[in-house]
C-alpha cells in the first residue's frame, strides 16, 4: 500500500531479516480480509491505527518456516505454519494469563508490521505467535483459522458460551459471520443469519443456518422475534455497523448474550447508540471478542480434524496477488461471497 484508499503497487522487495527470535515463513496462501480494507481505507484512527507508508498488507497467513532465527528452539524449516492476526509479547501480564490476544505489546501484521501479501514474511516471537499444523489441515484451509475463523470460534463458544439448542442470530455473512454460522451449527445450536444478499444467506443455510432475513427487504427484529416466539438467546455483530449493533440488541430475548465482533466504520468511529433501560430491564449482557487465545487453537484444530467444521468451504474464490485490488475493491459493494485467498504470487 503506497497511499490510502489508491490501488495497491507490486514491487520487488528484499528478502526479510530473520529476528533472533522469530522465524521467516515462504506463504502458501495469505486471505484478504475486511480488516485489510479498512486498513486500506485509513479508518481506525480512532482506535490509534497509523499505519507507515510503504506498508504490505495481509495478516491470514499460512506456509512453511524456511528460515529459523538463533534463539528459536521449537519450530524448524518445514514446519507448517498458521500465524495469528495478533503477535503477542508472551510476557506481559495478560499473556502470562493465558490471553496472548488481549496482549500490552501486540504487533499486527499488515498493520503496524509487514503483512502476508509478500511471497515470504518475518514472523517475532514466532515460539508464542506460530502454531504448528496437523497434517489433516492444509495452508489452504488454515489460512482461514488466524483471523476470522478462530475470532468466531472464541465469540461463539468462549464469549457467548453457546449451548446446543440455544438460538442465534448471525448479523453479517462475510467471512466471520459464515464461520460463526458453520462452528454455531456445529455446537448443535439453531442458526439464524441475517444479510442483504441472498447469496451469502443461501451460503449461509449451506454452513448450517437453518433460517434467514434478507434485512433490506424485512425487518430483521420482527422477523427473529416471530419466528422464536420472542427472541433468540445469542447473537453475533459480524459487521459492526450502527444498524447491525442495534439491531442484534434488538433481537434478544431477556437475559440475552450478544458478542460484538465487528469494529465499527468511519461512520460510527466507534460510537453507537445503545437502548440502555431495555439492557437493563432485561439483563441483557453485551461482551466484545477480539481474537483468540493460543491455548484454544487445539480445540479448534481437533474440530477441523474431526470434520465438524470445514473452514475450507467457505473460500469463495483463490487469487493471485496481482489480484487483491479488484478483491478490495468488491468489498467496498460487499460482493465478494466466503474467503477471497491469495496462492499464486
Ligand atoms: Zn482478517
Ligand atoms: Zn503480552
Amino acid at each position: 500500500m503506497v497511499g490510502q484508499d489508491e490501488p495497491l503497487a507490486m514491487s520487488e522487495v528484499d528478502f526479510p531479516r530473520v529476528p533472533p527470535d522469530g522465524v521467516v515463513v515462504k506463504l502458501d496462501a495469505c486471505g484478504v480480509c475486511r480488516t485489510d480494507w479498512h486498513i486500506w481505507k485509513g479508518h481506525w484512527d480512532w482506535l490509534g491505527v497509523h499505519p507507515r507508508l510503504p506498508l504490505i498488507l495481509g495478516h491470514e497467513m499460512a506456509g512453511v518456516v524456511v528460515e529459523v532465527g538463533g534463539e528459536v528452539r521449537n519450530l524448524h524449516v518445514g514446519n507448517r505454519v498458521v500465524a495469528p492476526f495478533h503477535y503477542s509479547c508472551g510476557l506481559c501480564n495478560r499473556c502470562q494469563a493465558g490471553f496472548q490476544n488481549l496482549c500490552k505489546r501486540p504487533q499486527f501484521p499488515g498493520s503496524s508490521l509487514q503483512g502476508g501479501f509478500a511471497e515470504y514474511v518475518p514472523v517475532p516471537r514466532a515460539e508464542v505467535n506460530l502454531l504448528v499444523l496437523p497434517d489433516s489441515v492444509d495452508s489452504l484451509a488454515a489460512s482461514t483459522l488466524g483471523c476470522r475463523f478462530m475470532t468466531a470460534f472464541h465469540g461463539t463458544v468462549e464469549i457467548a458460551q453457546l449451548r446446543p439448542g440455544e438460538r442465534i442470530a448471525v448479523y453479517g455473512c462475510g467471512g466471520v459471520g459464515l464461520s460463526a454460522v458453520m462452528i454455531a451449527s456445529a455446537l448443535g445450536a439453531e442458526v439464524i443469519a441475517v444479510d442483504i444478499d441472498d447469496v451469502k444467506l443461501e451460503k449461509a443455510h449451506e454452513v448450517g443456518a437453518s433460517f434467514s432475513v434478507n434485512s433490506s427487504r424485512e425487518d430483521p427484529v420482527a422477523a427473529i422475534k416471530e419466528f422464536t416466539n420472542g427472541g433468540v438467546e445469542v447473537t453475533i455483530d459480524a459487521l459492526g455497523i450502527e444498524e447491525t449493533v442495534q439491531n442484534s440488541i434488538g433481537t434478544l430475548r431477556v437475559r440475552g448474550r450478544h458478542v460484538q465482533i465487528g469494529l465499527t466504520t468511519a461512520k460510527e468511529r466507534g460510537l453507537v447508540a445503545m437502548p440502555i433501560d431495555i439492557i437493563v430491564a432485561q439483563e441483557i449482557r453485551i461482551a466484545g471478542c477480539h481474537g483468540m487465545p493460543r491455548r484454544r487453537y487445539p480445540d479448534l484444530l481437533r474440530m477441523v480434524d474431526k470434520g465438524l467444521i470445514q473452514p475450507a468451504s467457505l473460500i469463495g474464490q483463490e487469487v493471485s496477488l496481482e489480484n487483491v485490488n479488484s478483491v478490495l475493491d468488491g468489498m467496498s459493494s460487499f460482493e465478494n461471497v466466503g474467503f477471497s485467498v491469495i496462492t499464486r504470487w
